[in-house]
């Protein structure tokens, strides 16, 4: 059956289906990046509370800027907002759901007039965003706003039609100023470290850009909430599609496909209200910056614990590198021992159950995602993902002996062959630079550690040297395992 509001009583078991009157919904939050994270976290939280009767005057309108989102505004536009949900648990089973929280969809380009006008309704308390860690555009070397980018530029120069979400948005906030409307609060979702104040610092720079003086009252008034967000949510394929089709007799444009963990942690800053997330299991905070900590370097430097061993010892999946219990014991040690002691308090989080879930996660076959996927970007990650805790270990007398293992395990994977003598293909800005320094490991062991750009001085310190050394040369003489195994012993 095709998925919209005509059929979906016609959806069963197992799939569940809204217990609420859609009719009755109306629009509080525009979002941006109406992609598949965003409809397996936001867009489900609100489903799971007007499951219960709350939040129905905080429905979802998706706005679209780029010229891919024609193929959302259509599948939407169909399915009257609906699509399905699978959650993939790891032991097979499945939670699948139709959501129901979305219930428009404006695509900016067909009429950025009324794209506007629908940013100052002041039934809109939150604009929302998952634009992709890109689209922030900030400059890669300053860390500023660029107001070099044509596109930007071509906002600043004529505000009234503009095809950026920082010229909607800015827009949209002007004309509720001119009415005296209150601001809607601006709550990025991205994956950035402080991403509420990025985009504060993003969008107020173009305000700023437009009028000083605009740029100013949004500084004051407008409230750019931190949050940390997590749920691992892949492309959907024409698999996914077929899958849907054949397993639940849904004909759905655009299901969404992720693992069933999800978890929000969001700062309590809004200048409007908000639904009640916690009641749907968000942590709502004062200070995000903590759990940021927790996952940079709990889960996201763990990744990049696995993944170059990983490859090297010839695993190309995550969840076969997440099973073979050297990995597993290696990891955990690597989070007890060195990470943990380096995180700030987390009240009420059980930080032995989400290390044990951790790897639970990365063993899940059903996810699908890739040891190469993790390896992309290392000079990117391992600077801010794991140099931070080697840093605050080096500082404090405290182990640095597995992430110097770990350091050493990129510097020989960017030799780039791996075990088996087969080419590593090295997806990194600084790929040809890495290759080149990477080459001289065997002849100047600490070459790569010299890199000061990336590593800053830890190749002056005597004992982060002695652990990296002993790690390159363990994995040049006896391999990935070994040299793992002789870490956990
Ligand atoms: P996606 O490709 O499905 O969706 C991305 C959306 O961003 C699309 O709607 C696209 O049109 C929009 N977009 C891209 N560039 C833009 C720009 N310059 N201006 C405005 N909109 C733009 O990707 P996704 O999986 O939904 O992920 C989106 C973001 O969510 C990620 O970049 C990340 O920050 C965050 N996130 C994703 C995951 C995940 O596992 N997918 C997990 C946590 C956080």
């Amino acid at each position: 059956m095709l998925l919209d509001n005509a059929h979906l009583g016609q959806v069963h078991a197992p799939v569940a289906t809204p217990t609420y009157d859609r009719s009755k919904l109306t629009a509080g939050i525009i979002h941006f990046g109406v992609g598949g994270f965003h409809r397996g976290h936001q867009a489900m939280y609100l489903d799971t509370l007007m499951n219960e009767g709350k939040a129905t005057d905080w429905a979802i309108c998706g706005m679209g800027v780029m010229e891919s989102d024609t193929h959302m505004r259509d599948v939407l536009t169909a399915s009257d907002g609906l699509y399905t949900l699978v959650a993939k648990n790891p032991d097979g089973t499945r939670d699948v759901r139709v959501i129901g929280s979305i219930i428009d969809y404006v695509y900016a380009p067909d009429d950025p007039t009324a794209a506007i006008e629908r940013l100052a309704d002041p039934a809109i308390r939150i604009v929302s965003l998952t634009i992709t860690e890109g689209a922030y555009n900030f400059h890669h070397v300053t860390g500023e706003f660029d107001l070099d980018n044509a596109a930007v530029r071509a906002d600043l120069a004529d505000p009234t039609h503009p095809s950026t979400v920082f010229g909607l948005v800015c827009a949209g906030l002007r004309l509720r100023r001119e009415r005296g409307i209150t601001p809607f609060t601006v709550m990025s979702c991205d994956n950035i470290q402080g991403n509420g104040h990025v985009a504060e610092a993003m969008f107020t720079a173009y305000g700023r850009a437009l009028d000083p003086e605009f740029g100013a009252w949004m500084k004051a008034h407008v409230p750019f909430p931190n949050s940390m967000v997590d749920r691992i949510t892949p492309s959907t394929t024409d698999a996914d599609r077929a899958d849907v089709a054949a397993t639940y007799g849904i004909e759905d444009g655009w299901p969404v496909v992720c693992e069933d963990f999800c978890q929000w942690v969001l700062e309590d800053s809004f200048a409007d209200g908000r639904p009640p997330y916690e009641e749907a299991g968000v942590q709502v905070v004062k200070d995000v910056a903590p759990y940021e900590l927790m996952k940079l370097r709990l889960l996201n430097a763990s990744h990049q614990g696995l993944c170059y061993f990983g490859h090297l010892a010839g695993y190309r999946a995550v969840h076969d590198v997440a099973r073979n219990p050297l990995f597993a014991q290696f990891l955990l040690k690597y989070m007890d021992e060195e990470a943990t002691p380096t995180l700030a308090a987390l009240p009420g989080v059980d930080l032995d159950a989400y290390k044990h879930q951790l790897i639970d996660r990365f063993s899940n076959e059903y996810v699908a995602d890739t040891v190469a996927r993790l390896c992309n970007e290392s000079s990117d990650r391992i600077p801010k993902w794991l140099m931070p805790v080697v840093r605050d270990n080096l500082a404090s007398g405290g182990s640095i002996e597995l992430s110097a293992a770990i350091v050493a395990s990129w510097a020989r994977y960017a030799e780039g062959t791996d075990e088996q003598g087969q080419p590593i293909e090295i997806c990194d800005r600084l790929a040809d630079s890495l290759r080149a320094v990477a080459a001289r490991n065997t002849v100047e062991i600490d070459a790569f550690i010299a890199q000061r750009e990336l590593f800053g001085n830890v190749v002056d310190d005597e004992r982060f040297r002695g652990a990296y050394e002993r790690a390159l040369r363990s994995l040049h003489e006896k391999g990935a395992l070994a040299t793992l195994a002789d870490l956990v012993a």
